[in-house]
């Protein structure tokens, strides 16, 4: 056995991994739904190198970035793992598309008509199609990201028209509300949404929804993927970026 000695922040990396994945498991079985059904991606956005390798290591291999520049310097640094998949979730101006397009597997934050089909004409050819969601508002003028619940079908028309977008399903970034019960009701209309779309079509198989605050109400509302970065890789200190 090998006797490496990790860095402190190594080891609460793993150690904090560890501890969602088991959070994630015991919500899962406690909604009674399928072990497994809930994907975890990693958000690393701010945290260094050193931090995704760390999760790595421990097993993780989807992460999730929310600024461009970062995003891009961080798949190339990394691009020995040839097995980490690339999230990108944040929001997306219309100059910077062409390098999601050119580097990522999947966008969350399709939210505009433009994005959706610039990042489609930019995508390289012999690449997989672009795995996305439609990010949805459910908190009304509270968060400007998202498109209103009821644009939802003409926006799934419209990427469904899109030869190298494949639509995976809805994301959405709530208010933070005060109570459990406040949270699951946030995301009923979506859930709902989610499950007329996903019978119309088995390509349809993605709720992201659910972050270090919100776990246990988006699990049990239905979510497939969560995507957490706080309770993995600790606080974040914004000081540091440009
Ligand atoms: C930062 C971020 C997260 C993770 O939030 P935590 O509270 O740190 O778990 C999830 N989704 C999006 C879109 C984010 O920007």
């Amino acid at each position: 056995m090998s006797m490496k000695v990790e860095s402190p922040e190594v080891a609460d990396i793993k150690a904090n991994l560890a501890q969602v994945t088991e959070q994630i498991d015991q919500l899962v079985q406690q909604s009674r739904r399928p072990q497994g059904s809930v994907r975890l991606l990693a958000v690393s956005k701010t945290k260094p190198l050193s931090a995704l390798s760390a999760a790595y290591e421990a097993g993780q291999r989807a992460f999730g970035e929310n600024y461009v520049q970062e995003a891009v310097e961080k798949y190339h640094a990394l691009s020995h793992l040839t097995d980490i998949e690339w999230h990108f979730i944040g929001p997306i101006q219309s100059n910077k598309s062409r390098l999601i397009a050119e580097t990522m597997h999947w966008v969350h934050s399709i939210d505009r008509e433009k994005i959706a089909r610039r990042l489609s004409e930019q995508r390289i050819e012999g690449l997989p199609p672009l795995n996305v969601c439609i990010q949805v508002n459910i908190s009304g003028e509270e968060s400007k990201a998202g498109i209103a619940l009821s644009d939802v079908d003409g926006m799934v028309a419209l990427i469904k028209t899109l030869p190298n977008l494949r639509l995976r399903g809805l994301m959405a970034i709530p208010a933070p509300q005060e109570s459990h019960a406040a949270q699951c009701a946030v995301y009923a209309p979506l859930v709902e949404a989610f499950v007329d779309l996903s019978k119309s079509d088995s390509m349809i198989d993605t709720l992201s929804i659910g972050m270090s605050g919100d776990l246990a109400a988006a699990i049990e509302s239905g979510s497939t993927m969560v995507r957490v970065g706080t309770a993995i890789f600790g606080e974040r200190d914004y000081s540091a970026k440009a």
